[in-house]
């Protein structure tokens, strides 16, 4: 009786064994990106054992005992500094190793830096956690999850990168605050290349359902001038963040816990992540970010939908800069 009330019609066996299985992770790179994706995870009780690994084994250690010591103020999990052997069977690897932007610098052009890395990295990802869902973060993300594919031989659905995610809660944040309104109420999405080339799908942003450029009141913001900086400003601001800090670290690790609790939770949630795309807006063979279902198997659809000419014309161009990049990679 009791098992009745507390199983709910929309239940399946799946999500019971999910809920009741340990959940294991494993974060590569103990920067400002990793570090920051941990103390997310830990906060938000996503993992009950994450295992963080870094070659630089001194940062590693200071970054994790400094984590460690917060233990007695969260839920309780098991973090530790280790190896990927450390992390077998993880059901997830969450993968921000690599070179970072300098100020000014394009993501893009840290491409084959990062190549190198994960030509290691990612078969011994595979061989200590062949199960695992691979979500990568380090940039070019769009590239690098589609290098990471290659390199896993897993199933395209298995291997995520996080995309445009951040772009679009930077997007978000900019229209809410624009509009006065909360930014979970306000729907809007960049597809395409997290870059210079990713695209805002103004004819889809809305507040519960009303199309935002039908919506006239004193904040309108029917105005080319206004959409077009508030798109300026999200496409800009990792370079805007970069020349004052060094980094972006926060937003990103906030972003990535949702996508892992999207996994680990089997949510079917709807997110920008990057993801082999074939067929779609006649696109083939690249990774890039369009609105896809994600749950404990990975990506398991990516949504078909109408853009304007402009935006398909944007997002076409976006698609080819990232296959020529890719054209011209040493795997
Ligand atoms: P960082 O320099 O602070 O950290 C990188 C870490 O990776 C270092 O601690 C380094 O020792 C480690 N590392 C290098 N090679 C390794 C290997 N083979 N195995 C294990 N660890 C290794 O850089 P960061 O600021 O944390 O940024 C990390 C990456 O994330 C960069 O590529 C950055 O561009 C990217 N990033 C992505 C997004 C996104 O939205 N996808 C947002 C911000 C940053």
């Amino acid at each position: 009786m009791f098992e009745e009330l507390f199983t709910t019609s929309t239940e399946t066996n799946l999500d019971l064994a999910i809920a009741r299985r340990p959940r294991k992770g494993v974060i590569i790179g103990a920067g400002q990106v990793g570090m920051a994706c941990a103390y997310s995870i830990l906060i938000q009780n996503t993992l009950d054992e994450m295992v963080i690994v870094d070659v630089n084994r001194e940062k590693l250690e200071g970054e994790v005992m400094d984590l460690v010591h917060g233990l007695p103020f969260v839920e309780p999990s098991l973090v530790r500094a280790g190896t990927l052997e450390d992390g077998e069977n993880a059901d997830i690897v969450i993968v921000t190793a690599g070179a970072k932007q300098k100020p000014g610098e394009n993501r893009l052009s840290l491409v084959q830096r990062n190549i190198e890395i994960f030509k290691n990295l990612i078969p011994e990802i595979v061989r200590c956690s062949p199960g695992a869902i691979l979500l990568i973060v380090s940039n070019p993300v769009d590239i690098m999850t589609y290098v990471s594919w290659k390199l896993s031989g897993l199933p395209s659905s298995s291997v995520i990168g996080s995309g445009t995610v951040l772009d679009t809660a930077r997007f978000r944040y900019l229209l809410a605050q624009k509009l006065q309104v909360d930014p979970r109420s306000l729907h809007a999405y960049i597809i395409g290349e997290h870059g210079d080339s990713e695209v805002p799908v103004w004819s889809k942003a809305n507040i519960a359902g009303m199309n935002l450029l039908d919506v006239h009141d004193n904040n309108d913001l029917t105005k080319t001038a206004q959409i077009d900086e508030i798109f300026q400003q999200v496409k800009n601001a990792a370079y805007e963040i970069i020349q004052r800090k060094g980094a972006t670290c926060y937003a990103i690790g906030l972003g990535v816990t949702q996508i892992v609790q999207a996994i680990l939770r089997n949510q079917n949630r709807v997110l920008t992540v990057s993801s082999l795309i074939n067929g779609l807006h006649g696109i083939n063979d690249v990774c890039l970010s369009l609105p896809a279902v994600v749950n404990r198997q990975g990506v398991t659809r990516v949504l078909n939908f109408s853009l304007t000419p402009t935006e398909s014309e944007q997002l076409q161009r976006s698609s080819q800069i990232l296959r020529q990049t890719i054209q011209q990679v040493n795997l």
